[in-house]
């Protein structure tokens, strides 16, 4: 079964708009917000802006719920509906009160813009003359997920309706690429922006759910998941997922997952390397790039992380590069590195002279390169001055 915070949305909920938002600075001004629009029933459409998985439709459902609860807004905590009552429920389990579209996938036929255009047109237009008062709230929830998708005549629908006086719908626009998201709509909507989830608040959301469901955890390897999540928890919980069906989530399932187990693969290629046992190198570097792009993003941070190392001793925690040189043990670098001071020597170079010249030289290889050319040109450039020693 596949991870997601649909298959474990009891456990994992956000009951809170704090949940969601932590302390950003608008969250007072969505609460406020939210008591004006239940006071007068007029519903001001909302732009929620931000990347993938950082909770934007989790926070349009609970702005829905909010909306409609039954409770009195000063019996709740924050605001946050009471996901009990009849309407809370009602948005949980009927098509009637909340509506959810993909501006992306509307349509069959992707492909074709026309076709895509006019399916877009077509769903905007039936959610919008829908005809209101089948559920028993006041008000109903329209959500367009990625509305940046909207063709630029969907759009013109979309705000035609909204210059309307809207008094029994509230639409919500959630949209991932601000840049592509038509400015007409944005300028009627009250916009929120959902910042990404900061690594300790991803670290203490992990642990969470693995406590209430006794799995046991490192917190080491948490930090890495949430380093290598950049901030969405859904992208977070889908790697958890993938360690647990490993066991438990430890750094040992952890680097049996491919974007966390290629560091020590990395190590032990550019000892290959320098040591020159060169076709080994090269097998070591092909498993890491099963994937394509990964074997030259990996060299890519493994460079990084040798200059830091160089030039500070070791990496700091906020200076993390990437989760699967984290996990490495100190042991490993001592051992790399000193073999590379001892090559350096026999070839009159120095460490710094050479980290240099391979990062200039794999900053410029473009992702998509074949990676064995990219490799074997790499090779060339770095060994150059000491090519007749090592080239071997
Ligand atoms: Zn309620």
């Amino acid at each position: 079964m596949e991870w997601s915070l649909d298959h474990n949305r009891d456990l994992v909920r956000p009951r809170t708009f704090k949940d969601i938002l932590g302390h950003e600075r608008w969250f007072e001004s969505l609460i406020a917000n939210l008591k004006q629009e239940r006071g007068t029933n007029s519903h001001q459409p909302i732009a929620l802006i931000g990347c993938p998985g950082v909770g934007k439709r989790t926070l349009a459902r609970m702005y829905a719920k909010a909306l409609v609860c039954e409770q009195e807004l000063t019996m709740r905590s924050d605001a946050a509906p009471c996901n009990i009552c009849h309407e809370c429920r009602a948005i949980d389990n009927s098509s009637l009160a909340f509506h959810e579209k993909d501006a992306r996938t509307v349509g069959d036929n992707d492909d074709d813009d026309r076709e895509l255009e006019k399916a877009q047109a077509e769903a905007v237009h039936t959610l919008i003359e829908r005809e209101v008062g089948l559920n028993t709230a006041s008000v109903r929830i329209v959500l367009f997920k990625n509305a940046e998708a909207f063709s630029s005549s969907t759009a013109d629908i979309a705000l035609k309706t909204l210059e309307q006086e809207i008094t029994s719908t509230v639409y919500v626009f959630t949209v991932n690429d601000e840049a592509r998201f038509s400015g007409a709509l944005r300028s009627r909507c009250n916009v929120y922006r959902v910042g990404p989830i900061s690594v300790a608040d991803l670290v203490g959301r992990l642990s969470l759910i693995c406590e209430h469901r006794s799995v046991p955890f490192d917190e080491a390897a948490l930090r890495a998941i949430a380093v290598e999540a950049a901030g969405s928890f859904g992208a977070a919980l889908a790697i958890m997922g993938r360690v647990e069906r490993r066991g438990d989530v430890t750094i040992g399932n952890l680097l049996r997952l491919s974007e966390f187990g290629w560091g020590s693969a990395m190590v032990a290629c550019w000892e290959a390397l320098l040591e020159g046992r060169r076709d080994e190198a090269v097998s070591l570097f092909e498993a890491i790039g099963a994937d394509g792009p990964m074997s030259i993003k990996a060299v890519q941070a493994f460079l990084v992380e040798c200059r830091i190392r160089q030039t500070m001793g070791t990496v700091p925690a906020a200076a993390s590069v990437s989760p699967a040189l984290d996990c490495l043990p100190p042991e490993s670098w001592i051992s790399m590195f000193g073999k590379w001071r001892a090559s350096c020597q026999e070839a009159g170079t120095s460490v710094d002279e050479e980290i240099d010249r391979a990062l200039c030289f794999w900053a410029s290889v473009k992702v998509g390169t074949p990676w064995r050319a990219a490799f074997a040109r790499g090779c060339e450039v770095l060994f150059r001055a000491g090519e007749f020693i090592r080239a071997r």
